[in-house]
């Protein structure tokens, strides 16, 4: 199959997704696989990890290379496969609120600053969907569901804030109900060279009555149309908590810096699964376990 002829349809399995009707998981799925029509990249050139959650349903819907980790654990066998094989065209970890700030929290704060290039999208729905309406890490303050009936006490996490303040190299916001934009952004993570995180406001339809579409759709505006510039890491933590009835999309932060596998001598030329293992000398390895 030749680059020009992608199409969507290649990164699908024979698999029927089984998100409920009308869910911003469709959406996201369409740009993912539109960014890699775009990129020319072919179904056996990408990884996926999956965490645990509707989102990571897709673990069963998406054709390429995948693994279905625990919960709150995309991003560990993520960083592995970059490791073992820098010269893959893309690794994408997926997730959701759950996982990804609550659950496996402690992942996401060391392969940001780790800057280990591969991009993480964070499905954030601000909901437990696949367990039927729980609160979650990203629920506001005061959210009614059914595990805090009388109204959420905590505050919630910032994905943005925290991507930043823990030295994330690429740090961007999608919206479900902007596929254009969402496809663009998922097309620019890909490319960063370093750790990329793009949190997508993904409407649960069916179990978050307050977080829609239109309550997005009333709220969200592009950062590029107000030629904001996304090199200024002050600026993008002030923009990441503008709260005042606007909620910005874009792309936030953006640097580029050595990823951890780039300090890595031994990674320098050859990926680890290209060396040769055989003509490794352990001999003084060996020695030291007489
Ligand atoms: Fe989508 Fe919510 Fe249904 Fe899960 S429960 S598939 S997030 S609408």
């Amino acid at each position: 199959m030749s680059e020009n002829q992608l199409t969507i349809k290649d990164y699908e399995t024979p698999v029927c997704p089984t998100w409920c009707p009308g869910c911003s998981n469709y959406s996201i799925w369409v740009a993912v696989r539109q960014a890699l029509v775009k990129l020319g990249i072919q179904p056996h050139e990408v990884v996926f990890t999956f965490d645990i959650g509707c989102n990571s349903n897709g673990a069963n819907f998406y054709q390429g290379y995948i693994c279905h980790a625990l919960h709150g654990r995309a991003l560990p066998p993520a960083e592995a496969i970059r490791w073992a094989n820098h010269k893959l065209k893309a690794v994408i970890a997926v997730g959701g609120d759950g996982g990804g700030f609550g659950i496996g929290v402690g992942h996401f704060i060391h392969a940001c600053r780790r800057n280990v290039d591969l991009l993480y999208i964070t499905h954030d729905n601000q909901i437990y969907g696949l367990t039927t309406g729980q609160t979650s890490p990203t629920s506001p303050k005061g959210f009614i569901s059914k595990s805090t009936p009388f109204g959420n006490l905590e505050e919630p996490v910032n994905p943005s804030a925290l991507a930043l303040a823990s030295r994330a190299t690429w740090v961007a916001r999608g919206f479900a109900g902007e596929l254009n934009h969402l496809a663009d952004l998922i097309i620019k993570g890909i490319k960063h060279p370093g750790f990329a995180h793009l949190n997508i406001f993904q409407p649960c339809v069916t179990f978050n009555k307050v977080n829609t579409f239109e309550w997005f759709r009333e709220r969200v505006y592009k950062l590029e149309d107000t030629g904001y510039q996304p090199h200024d890491r002050q600026l993008a933590w002030e923009k990441s908590w503008e709260m005042n009835g606007q909620l910005p999309i874009g792309l936030l932060y953006e640097i580029t810096a050595p990823t951890y596998r780039e300090q890595l001598p031994q990674l320098a030329t050859e990926a680890l699964v290209e060396k040769k293992l055989g003509e490794i000398d352990l001999t003084r390895a060996l020695a030291e376990f007489r």
